[in-house]
């Protein structure tokens, strides 16, 4: 990584050279930065690629070059960084900057950014501006209404029965969803968003809507601002522990393909969901530019997809083994999805499948120590073909040894002629990391795959 003041060690690309070789800037710190910069590097359109902030893991594996520095809310900052190095497109990994306006200064400064601008963010930061776009373009979701006032609130649930699904109008770190099993913890959900303000802001406005039974998938699109192309399917584990139990995580492992969605029900989601919503967004004059990640419920009664929610950004672990797969070349892309040109691109993925298991500090989502010592990352990614190991959240001590410096930490990553094949190779490449300090889930990808136990860790 860059120090303070010191110049990234690449050279500046020339005009002539920029026409057909770009340099990649992206904006992130975690292991779904890590795994584009890893994507991006096997462009052969991509000249180089730096991260901001980037990690140690992406610095030391040579996949980027990391600007701990470069303060990525600072839009002149950055935008002066991409002049300097001759930076051709900027891709936006997490939420935040997006949600800050990152997307729309670098835009205005004639800079291709793949991420939406602020206001496009909004499909993911207000419930209320999702619900209404839904309504007005019909795209199926849970039937639902909108309240600042908790007696209207409560009297709609009391109309409707239980379960009932109460949620906070904007982004609460993942916890203002509640799915009410009774109307007493609905009101209860009710009195502390409205009342008790446990969301600040967040829960002023509350969406209040219909329980939907069945499972849940998640579905990924590139979108270009008019048109957008599905990615392979992938699924994640939310919960921390084993048989999906425990509270819920950022993600402790994925796998892609995933079954559950069908090259039918792909195609149902994209006709009766994606599509509509990049046109409505269109319509609205607020042209959307980047990955919509839609979180589906596919309906037990009807097996058909309802959209419970959208991100604006990869899902992370998801898009390290969507990456991993992908033997597109994406820097070239991603610039198409920047300029409006996704109409008739297509990706091209490894046959077969990945999985990702996450390893987290021992602790996570509570609290965890800091500063665990974690050996053998380059024998586990030796220990079998295909295996990659992305950082989430390590350092380095002053031996040179790689510590944990956040909850989620690698995520180990292998693909296989198989899902099972895949797992093997993950599980073996896992078994090999000397970290006393952390754990993971031995059951990634169950829902796929007969049951199969693996000893654990520490
Ligand atoms: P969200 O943040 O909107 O994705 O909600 C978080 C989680 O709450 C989802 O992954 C679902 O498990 C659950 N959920 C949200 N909305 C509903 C709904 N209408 N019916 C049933 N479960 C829901």
């Amino acid at each position: 990584c860059l120090a303070k003041n010191s110049e990234p060690s690449v050279a500046v690309v020339t005009p002539s050279k920029r026409e057909e070789r770009v340099v990649v800037l992206v904006i992130g710190g975690g292991g779904r930065e890590h795994a584009l910069c890893s994507a991006l590097k096997r462009s052969s359109s991509c000249d180089s690629v730096f991260c901001a902030p980037g990690n140690v893991g992406i610095s030391s594996s040579g996949d980027a070059t990391c600007i701990p520095d470069l303060d990525v809310f600072d839009s002149e900052a950055v935008i002066s960084f991409c002049r300097k190095w001759g930076v051709g497109l900027v891709v936006v990994g997490p939420e935040a900057p997006l949600v800050a306006g990152l997307s729309n200064e670098l835009v205005k400064a004639g800079i291709p950014t793949f991420g939406p601008s602020s206001e496009a963010a909004a499909l993911e930061g207000s419930k209320n501006f999702m619900k209404n776009l839904c309504d007005k373009y019909r795209i199926p979701t849970a039937k639902y209404k909108t309240f600042t006032d908790p007696s209207a609130a409560k009297k709609y649930i009391q109309e409707q029965g239980a379960p009932i699904v109460v949620k906070a109008d904007g982004l609460a770190a993942g916890k203002g969803v509640i799915v009410a099993m009774t109307l007493e913890e609905a009101y209860e959900a009710v009195d502390s968003m409205l009342i008790e303000n446990v969301f600040g802001t967040a829960g002023c406005q509350i969406v209040v809507e219909e329980f939907l039974e069945g499972e849940e998938a998640s579905f990924f699109a590139l979108v270009d601002g008019e048109n957008a192309i599905p990615l392979e399917s992938a699924q994640d584990h939310k919960r921390v522990g084993d048989g999906d139990t425990g509270p819920n995580t950022g993600g402790m492992g994925a796998y892609s393909p995933a079954p559950i969605l069908t090259k039918e029900l792909q195609s149902v989601v994209m006709e009766s969901i994606i599509l509509p919503t990049v046109k409505g967004m269109s319509a609205e004059g607020c042209k959307f530019v980047g990955v919509l990640y839609a979180g589906l419920m596919i309906e037990k009664k009807s097996g058909l997809p309802k959209l419970i929610e959208y991100n604006v950004r990869f899902g992370d672990p998801e898009c390290q083994v969507l990456m991993v797969r992908l033997e597109s070349d994406l820097a070239q892309v991603l610039l198409a999805a920047c300029r409006g040109e996704l109409t008739g691109v297509t990706l091209n993925w490894s046959p077969g499948s990945a999985m990702v298991v996450v390893m987290a500090s021992k602790g996570y989502p509570g609290s965890y120590e800091k500063g665990t010592v974690i050996r053998n990352l380059e024998e586990a990614e030796q220990v079998a073909p295909s295996v990659k190991i992305f950082h989430a959240g390590t350092a380095l001590d002053s031996d040179g040894n790689f510590i944990a410096t956040g909850g989620r930490v690698l995520g180990v990553t292998a693909k296989g002629k198989d899902l099972e094949e895949a797992r093997d190779r993950a599980y073996q490449a896992v078994e090999e990391i000397n970290w006393p300090g952390g754990f993971y889930r031995r059951d990634i990808g169950w829902r796929a795959l007969p049951q199969k136990q693996f000893a654990s860790q520490g």
